[in-house]
Parts: C-alpha cells; sequence; structure tokens
C-alpha cells in the first residue's frame, strides 16, 4: 500500500481539495443553497438549512434529495448555486506542476456541476490537465459517496480502481472508494501528527503539494 509507482490514473476531488479549505468558495455556494432550499421547499432560513444538510447526510450532496422529493431540475439548481465569485480561488503555478508531472489520465471526480468545475480549476490555472470533469451530471445525478457515481466514473474511462489514486478531503467518499478497491488519499488539514486513520483512509496529508511532491513523484524519477 506505499508504493505508487503502479499507479495510473489519478482522480481529484475539486472543492477543498484542489484549493485549500481556507477559501470561503464553500460557504458562498452553502448559502446559496439555502436559498434555494427555501424557496423550493418554503422554508425560512434555519429551517431550510437544516432540510439541506439533512439531504446532504442522507444522499452525500443536497442536490440529490432535492430531485428525489422536489422534483427539482438539476440544471436550474448547480446554475444558481454556483453563480458565485471566485476571488479568494488563487492560481496555483507550483500546484500546475505538480499535477502535470503525474504520469498517467488525471480526472477531476465532483458532485458539482461541469461548468463551475471548468471555472475553479481554470481560475486555478490548472485548465488542460485533466482528461475530464467528471460531475454530478456525469454520474446520473448519483453523489459521492454512493458507489453508482464511482461505478460511472470507472466505466467512463475504464479504470482499474486498485491502480488509481484518489485525492479527497470528505472521508466518506473514501469508503465507498476503499470498497471499490480504489487507492485513497485524504487531504486532512487539521491532522495531528501520528493521528491514525480508519482502514478505507490509506494515506493522509494536509498538503496536497507536499503529498505529491515527497511522496509520489520520487518513485516516478
Ligand atoms: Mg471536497
Amino acid at each position: 500500500m506505499t508504493s505508487f509507482s503502479g499507479i495510473q490514473a489519478w482522480v481529484f476531488d475539486l472543492d477543498n481539495t484542489l484549493y485549500p479549505t481556507g477559501a470561503t468558495i464553500y460557504e458562498r455556494i452553502g448559502a446559496r443553497m439555502t436559498d434555494y432550499v427555501g424557496r423550493v421547499a418554503d422554508l425560512p432560513p434555519e429551517a431550510a438549512l437544516e432540510l439541506q444538510e439533512r439531504y446532504f447526510h442522507q444522499y452525500g450532496a443536497t442536490l440529490a434529495g432535492l430531485v428525489k422529493h422536489h422534483g427539482v431540475d438539476p440544471h436550474d439548481f448547480l446554475h444558481y448555486v454556483h453563480d458565485v465569485h471566485l476571488d479568494d480561488v488563487e492560481h496555483d503555478a507550483e500546484l500546475a506542476h505538480l499535477i502535470g508531472a503525474l504520469p498517467g489520465p488525471r480526472i477531476v471526480f465532483t458532485n458539482g456541476g461541469r461548468e463551475y468545475a471548468g471555472r475553479v480549476t481554470a481560475r486555478l490555472g490548472l485548465d488542460g490537465l485533466f482528461v475530464d470533469l467528471f460531475d454530478i451530471e456525469a454520474a446520473g445525478f448519483f453523489p459521492k459517496p454512493q458507489p453508482e457515481a464511482f461505478e460511472k466514473l470507472i466505466a467512463r474511462h475504464g479504470l482499474d480502481p486498485r491502480r488509481t489514486l484518489f485525492f479527497e478531503d470528505t472521508p466518506v467518499n473514501l469508503e465507498t472508494a476503499h470498497a471499490l478497491g480504489f487507492r485513497t488519499v485524504l487531504i486532512a488539514p487539521a491532522a495531528q501528527p501520528g493521528e491514525s486513520f480508519p482502514e478505507h483512509i490509506h494515506h493522509a496529508t494536509d498538503c496536497l503539494k507536499s503529498f505529491i511532491r515527497e511522496r509520489i513523484l520520487p518513485e516516478f524519477r
């Protein structure tokens, strides 16, 4: 489990994985989700937030609950909630260099929408580095951690999970990944040195860039 030299494909979550968790972009999206939930479920903000969080925990994405129980048009939802500024997402030339050095296809795997994933990766300076921005629509609106999302990703790209490394900041998403055979890396900014993790977390790092630079790339030199 310690060698990366057999890895042939690289899968990255988007939010809080490819950009630092300090960015408040996800809070802005969350606030727009609360607005949206309040509108379609006719709830005041506090109750809307509660329902938003319940759907998130139950299905892996608020959208899945809204489609199932409120007949929401997923495109309308994605367009609305992702209409946020990205001013605090900074161009990261070093990240681009490191990701670009990973041999084999690199894929973004997000519960968000493709257009938004395109905006974020462009803003980071990562455009052109990924063969696909695999979004919730490509996953048939099954969000991570539902196995269907992973199965669609595997089928679309012909992945061998045992030779695919998946980077993600949401631990529950790594449970499904592990169950399906993926190799996993948790992006865990609050991890303590020497902290131990459950078996579905094969590796953990507080910094994606140093992990790629110091742990992965030396095996390919
Ligand atoms: Mg994330």
